[in-house]
């Protein structure tokens, strides 16, 4: 079955009794149980626990990447947290260096409290990260194309060496959406997607999502954190996940044209000192992109000569919005290095657009007048 009918379909809690075709949004945070706590087939106790919006999500989520089970959460850091703390042996984590910088603050200041050695490393460097995956290894967190410099690792690579040190390789695969790259099938062990993003598609709801290429202990431990820690998503943020998930193939295909002719555009402008993104052949990963993706997305970088010229484009744009976030059907623009609060800092001259679903023309005539 293609990827398309099967989001159409995954997760769809049919009720025999109403006939209901579209899902629906179920509030109740406690279930009826028996004297001594049996519960009822569905198997709900308390909604901080489980949901039936959760599970349809988690199962619509397993689905879109192939994966044995998925855990729904408050949001994408709520997720990353979760992994962070599954790892129950000391060790070593590794991390890219060009990374979403929450990601960044938390592995820092959370994995460094708690014994981990952190090592921060350029990730699109096969060699160098193959090199670094000791045997005290315990996770390798790629972020790929990461954000904001869209660089690619290797994960089918990569994943071949932390099978052999048995450690988990997890992917954050927010920029891809799972339309447009499978990190499963190429070995991670976890994929972890913001669904704030392209998933949820419309700039309305925060929500994260981890799928697991195994139900294993390991995804217990990230189920049992949720529990502990309030971390689940509340059943209209599931719902809306959701909703965006089946639409998510043909808006992402619109993110992607309309992606790559800005990218070009941008490549050939006199005034751009250098553009970021997979899909152009000038990109140092595009042989990598262009075999383990189906397409380059909907986020481009480029930079301005220094930072008082980027900061006249943001100040000059009228269809894109200054805004931090992505993956809505909005085009957004943001000068990354005024909203980072952890070195590295982004180039000063950089800007990153998160490119939305208006037509490219306009789009393209909106950078044109912007650049000047
Ligand atoms: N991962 C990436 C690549 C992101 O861009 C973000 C947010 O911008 C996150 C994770 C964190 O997700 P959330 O904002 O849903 O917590």
């Amino acid at each position: 079955m293609h990827p398309d009918t099967r989001l159409i379909h995954a997760g769809v809690r049919f009720d025999a009794h109403s006939g209901e075709v579209a899902d629906s949004i179920r509030l109740s945070t406690t279930y009826r149980h028996g004297p001594a706590a049996e519960r009822l087939p569905g198997g709900f106790e308390y909604q901080r626990e489980a949901h039936a919006n959760g599970q349809d999500l988690e199962a619509a989520l397993c689905a879109a990447e192939g994966g044995a089970r998925s855990i729904a959460y408050a949001s994408g850091m709520a997720a990353i947290a979760a992994v962070f703390a599954a790892l129950d042996q000391p060790g070593r984590v590794i991390i890219p260096r060009d990374v979403y910088n929450g990601t960044r603050i938390m592995a820092r200041e959370y994995l460094t409290a708690r014994g981990f050695e952190l090592v921060e490393m350029d990730c699109f460097d096969t060699a160098a990260t193959l090199a670094a995956i000791t045997e005290n290894t315990r996770l390798v967190w790629l972020e790929s194309p990461s954000n904001p410099r869209l660089m690619v690792s290797d994960i089918e690579a990569i994943a071949d060496r932390t099978r052999q040190m048995g450690a988990q390789l997890a992917v954050d695969s927010t920029f891809a959406s799972p339309m447009l790259q499978q990190p499963i099938a190429l070995g991670a062990d976890i994929v972890m997607h913001s669904t704030t993003k392209y998933i949820g598609g419309h700039s309305d709801v925060m929500g994260g999502a981890l799928v697991f290429a195994r139900d294993d202990a390991f995804a217990g431990r990230a189920e049992h954190h949720r529990h502990l820690f309030g971390a689940h998503l509340a059943p209209f943020n599931a719902w809306l996940c959701l909703r965006g998930l089946r639409t998510l193939h043909v808006r992402v295909a619109r993110h992607v044209e309309n992606a790559g002719r800005v990218a070009a555009f941008l490549a050939t402008h006199p005034n751009v000192a250098r553009v970021h993104y997979p899909g152009l052949p000038s990109h140092p990963q595009h042989a990598v992109a262009a075999r383990q993706m189906s397409g380059f997305g909907g986020m481009v970088s480029f930079e301005m000569a220094d930072r008082d010229a980027a900061l006249r484009v943001a100040s000059r744009v009228r269809l894109f919005t200054n805004a931090t976030s992505l993956g809505g059907v909005e085009s957004l623009i943001e000068h990354r290095e005024s909203t980072e609060v952890s070195p590295p800092k982004s180039p000063p001259g950089l800007l990153r657009l998160s490119v939305g679903l208006e037509h490219a023309d306009d789009l393209i005539a909106d950078l044109a007048q912007a650049l000047g």
